[in-house]
C-alpha cells in the first residue's frame, strides 16, 4: 500500500514568538498587523493513514483545535513551557485518556506529572524504537538546556526526522542520521548567522552545517526567532534550494510513488501554492 503523510506546521516560532512583545524591529512591527508573519510556539501535526500525532504541545488552544478522540497521541521533545504549555488546560478534560510520550525528565514542567488529569505520560529512552499508529519511531538525543529528544519516523520507505530544540547534534545522533538518511529533516534554527557559538539553539550556520552533514533530500527550518526573520528578509535568496524556512500553517506532504519518496510543500499563507520539492 503506498503511504501518504502530511506534516502541518501549527507553529514555527521560538519561545518569544513573532511578534516579540515590545519589539520595534521591522518584522515585529509588520507582524502586529499581518497575521501571516506571526509565529506561534513550535509544533506540528503528523497525519498518517488518518491518525493524528501532535508533535509538541505549546499552542494554548489545544482543546479547541483537537476535540476528544481526534488525536492518537502527543510526542513531546522536552518540557520547556513553549513546548508543553497547552497541556495545562487540556489535562482537565473529561474525555478519553491521551498518551503523551516524551523524554525521561523527573520534573517535567510545573505540576503536570503530579496533576496529570486525562494525560497519560510515558517516558522514552534514546534509540529505543517503538511503534506509534503503525509508524516506527526512534527517539534520538539532542543538545539543549534540558533533556530533549528528536524523533525519527519511518514507514513504507518514508523517513522523517523532527529535531528541535537543539544546538548542533550529539555524535551518536549524527552517526545515526548519517546512515539512516531522512527524506525530510525538520530542524531547529532560531538565530541568524552569529559570530559567537549559539546557546541552546542552532543559528543558520550550524543548521546549514547539519544539513550538509546529514544530506537529507530536503531540510525545513523551524523554531524561528524574529532576528532570523529580519535577516531572511534582507537575504531572500541566500538559502540552498534543498533548505526551506516554513511559516505557520504551511504543510508538507510525503508519499511513495513507485518506490520513490515525493515531497511537496503547500504554502498556506501565499495562495496555497504547491511546490514539488522532490
Ligand atoms: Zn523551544
Ligand atoms: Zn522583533
Ligand atoms: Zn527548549
Amino acid at each position: 500500500m503506498p503511504s501518504k503523510w502530511t506534516l502541518r506546521f501549527l507553529g514555527t516560532g521560538n519561545a518569544p514568538g513573532v511578534p516579540v512583545h515590545g519589539c520595534a524591529c521591522e518584522i515585529c512591527r509588520l507582524a502586529t498587523f499581518n497575521s501571516e508573519l506571526r509565529r506561534e510556539p513550535c509544533s506540528a501535526l503528523l497525519t498518517v493513514d488518518g491518525q493524528q500525532i501532535l508533535l509538541d504541545a505549546g499552542l494554548p488552544d489545544l482543546k479547541q483545535r483537537f476535540p476528544d478522540g481526534s488525536l492518537h497521541s502527543i510526542l513531546l521533545t522536552h518540557y520547556h513551557p513553549d513546548h508543553v504549555q497547552g497541556l495545562f488546560p487540556l489535562r482537565w478534560g473529561v474525555g478519553q485518556t491521551l498518551p503523551v510520550y516524551g523524554p525521561e525528565d523527573r520534573e517535567g514542567c510545573g505540576d503536570l506529572f503530579k496533576n496529570h488529569g486525562i494525560l497519560d505520560f510515558r517516558s522514552l529512552q534514546p534509540f529505543q524504537g517503538f511503534e506509534l499508529a503503525g509508524i516506527n519511531v526512534t527517539p534520538v538525543p539532542l543538545v539543549h538546556s534540558r533533556k530533549t529528544l528528536g524523533y525519527c519516523f519511518e514507514q513504507e520507505g518514508i523517513k522523517l526526522a523532527y529535531l528541535t530544540d537543539t544546538v548542533g547534534l550529539p555524535r551518536k545522533t549524527q552517526t545515526f542520521l548519517q546512515s539512516w538518511r531522512p527524506d525530510l529533516m525538520v530542524l531547529d534554527c532560531s538565530f541568524p548567522p552569529l559570530d559567537t557559538q549559539p546557546k541552546n539553539h542552532n543559528d543558520l550556520k550550524l543548521a546549514l552545517g547539519i544539513h550538509a552533514d546529514i544530506m537529507p533530500k530536503q531540510t525545513i527550518l523551524t523554531h524561528i526567532g524574529h532576528e532570523l526573520d529580519v535577516w531572511l528578509n534582507e537575504h531572500r535568496t541566500s538559502l540552498p534550494l534543498d533548505v526551506a524556512v516554513v511559516r505557520d500553517k504551511d504543510r508538507v506532504e510525503l508519499e511513495t510513488l513507485n518506490g520513490v519518496v515525493k515531497i511537496s510543500m503547500v504554502n498556506q499563507a501565499f495562495d496555497a501554492q504547491q511546490t514539488v520539492l522532490f
